[in-house]
């Protein structure tokens, strides 16, 4: 996982492991690395410069009777910046409802489905909860099929209805059934499209104000880079969503989409997607995903 990156900002952080003191000259060697190794992760330009700038002031408002070596303090900077900047804190997601509500959106592909299965099994797994999963795609029977499949796998049971094409009311069916079955939580698998357009914001907004979810999430596929940060941002201004889910960590992703959407939508990354299996789902926590950055 950001292979790349890791070793850019290693290479950055060596200019300074070699000198005696913290200098202006040697922090601001290294914040330039730093910035363009942030650059080439697909780390939007504002975010980087700001990143950088706030590393630099950091360094060199250091007391020079540290106890670390300059090297040291620089990679403990940068590695703080980087945990503020992916949102400081875990966050965890709501589930106070009976039965606690989450509608998944996201553009097509971008892993929703797979990742309804997969927070499914977590919560029955991990949380000991009974979760009940719900098809809302009414225009890809294939998505209605596949959430079937993913269901029987991990043995959570699935509410679709295809002879009705109307979402909202195959929400509220759904929620209804999860009630009369003693279902804690359900899990609103929603249609996706290509592209951001009117008409599925307005459904999937439709169906929100229809059902309440006490959590509405976003999925998005990290190796998309600076798009998955656009579609972040197109999504949450008609949304207003509670969490990222960020998908596709195992692949050649370079880590820009990490490192940027929260501070792009003030949202924080609930758990992140690292594979296609129904395991490979984990919680985001910032400072670890720092810690691996970094190397
Ligand atoms: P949807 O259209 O948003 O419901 O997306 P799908 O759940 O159908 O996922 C699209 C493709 O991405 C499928 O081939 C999934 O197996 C794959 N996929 C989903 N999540 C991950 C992940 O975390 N890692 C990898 N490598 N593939 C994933």
């Amino acid at each position: 996982m950001f292979d790349n990156l890791s070793e850019k900002l290693d290479k950055a952080l060596h200019v300074l492991k070699g000198h005696g003191q913290i200098t202006e000259i040697n922090v601001a060697e290294t914040t330039k690395e730093v910035r363009r190794a942030l650059l080439d992760a697909d780390v939007n330009f504002k975010i980087a410069k700001e990143f950088t700038n706030r590393v630099k002031e950091k360094a060199l408002g250091q007391d020079v009777l540290t106890t670390l070596q300059p090297g040291q303090l620089m990679v403990k900077i940068v590695k703080d910046e980087l945990t503020q900047l992916m949102g400081g804190e875990t966050e965890g997601i709501n589930l106070s409802g009976t039965p606690s509500i989450i509608l998944m959106s996201g553009l097509q592909g971008s892993g929703k489905t797979t990742f309804s299965g997969k927070l499914a099994n977590y919560l029955n797994t991990k949380k000991g909860k009974k979760p009940l999963l719900v098809a809302c795609d009414v225009y890809r029977p294939a998505a209605i099929d596949q959430l079937h499949v993913v269901g029987d796998q991990i043995g959570i049971e699935v509410y679709s209805d295809r002879e009705n094409n109307d979402p909202v009311a195959i929400a509220q069916a759904g929620v209804a059934h999860a009630k009369a079955n003693g279902h804690n939580v359900v899990i609103i698998d929603t249609a996706g499209r290509l592209a951001v357009d009117e008409k599925m914001m307005t459904e999937i907004s439709n169906i929100r104000d229809a059902i309440k979810p006490q959590e509405t999430l976003f999925v998005v596929d990290a190796m998309t880079g600076q798009d998955a940060v656009n579609t972040a941002k197109a999504f949450n201004d008609v949304l207003n969503f509670d969490g990222v889910i960020l998908t596709k960590l195992d692949g050649d992703t370079r880590g820009g989409a990490a490192i940027s959407i929260k501070s792009v939508v003030d949202k924080p990354i609930k758990f992140i997607g690292t594979g296609e299996k129904m395991e490979a789902i984990d919680v985001f926590h910032p400072s670890r995903m720092a810690d691996r950055i970094l190397g």
